[in-house]
């Protein structure tokens, strides 16, 4: 048995001796190309209104990804010289809380669920009561397309840089999220966005940089948002600004952070004058507080 040892060692040395070159290449390749995909997410609690910010590193393709049994597009990132998959998944603000999952997966050899914990956010519901015979109230195909298009426009390439900031400078007046029940019916809407008590013509700002994708105006059948404009910010996240008195942009236009998009009015359904701000990931309405606070890549 000794001697058998000592002639694999010194089998082992022989080798080690030939072939010295070629030892250190092989032990630093090595790992680097066994590591396999991994799925990491910022919050495993999460609230209905909020985002998660899942990332996939390790992969040498796209993953697949779904959340809540929806596909989402993953986007590459490029950091520090390291690059890996990204999306911001958007938690709806009226979706059941409960046990949900993020699913990825690259080809058909791995793929890693982490599981999500959604708790209802507790926002107060306000119960609106309708005249029926107010018809007036609806608003008109060519607003409601043009503002689902735009609002569902997911772009690849990535405009925005870290935090967003208020594209106005007036306080904040009713929050997002607020839940509501017509004419005693059932919860089934919300406010889809963030109000600023501000006066007509103060101005309004882009957060962010991006792209005018819309710019809808009362004059033309936008006769519940007003004056209105979208922006793109790109990979998925799109901004809705509304009820403006006037518009200073046009569709194509690029904005930086600052650029002036209007002015705030209350033209379209506004009981007075102010901003009504809305989020979109992936085209769904998603409280815009999370892009301030956050700086994300
Ligand atoms: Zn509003």
């Amino acid at each position: 048995m000794r001697i058998l040892l000592i002639c694999i060692l010194a089998i082992t040395m022989q080798a080690m001796a030939a072939t010295p070159q070629a030892a250190p290449a092989a032990t630093t390749e090595a790992p680097i190309a066994s590591l396999s995909p991994d799925l990491d997410v910022d919050k495993v609690k999460v609230k209905q209104g909020e985002f998660i910010y899942a990332t996939v590193k390790n992969s040498q393709s796209e993953p697949k990804l779904w959340y809540g049994g929806i596909e989402y597009k993953m986007f590459k990132v490029e950091k520090d010289g390291q690059s890996f998959y990204r999306a911001i998944l958007p938690v709806e603000n009226l979706c059941k809380p409960g046990g949900y999952a993020v699913l990825a997966k690259v080809g058909e050899s791995w793929q890693e669920r982490i599981d999500i914990k959604v708790d209802d956010n507790k926002k107060p519901v306000s119960k609106i009561w309708l005249d029926p015979s107010k018809s007036d109230l609806e608003a008109t195909d060519k607003e409601l397309k043009a503002v689902y298009n735009s609002l569902h426009t997911i772009s690849t390439n990535k405009m925005w840089d870290g935090k967003f900031v208020y594209p106005s400078k007036a306080p904040k007046s009713s929050p997002f999220g607020v839940k509501r029940s017509y004419n005693g019916g059932p919860v089934d809407s919300y406010h889809k966005g963030l109000d600023f008590a501000a006066n007509t013509g103060a101005p309004v700002l882009a957060p962010a940089p991006g792209k005018v994708l819309m710019c809808g105006y009362e004059k033309d059948g936008f006769v519940v948002h007003g004056n209105s404009v979208v922006m793109d910010h790109g990979q998925g996240i799109t901004t809705i600004y509304m009820h403006l008195n006037k518009i200073d942009v046009k569709e194509g236009d690029i904005l930086k952070t600052g650029d002036k998009i209007g002015e705030v009015g209350h033209t379209g359904i506004s009981t007075g004058p102010h901003l009504h701000w809305g989020l979109y990931l992936y085209g769904t309405s998603t409280d815009p507080e999370g892009l301030v606070s956050k700086e994300l890549d």
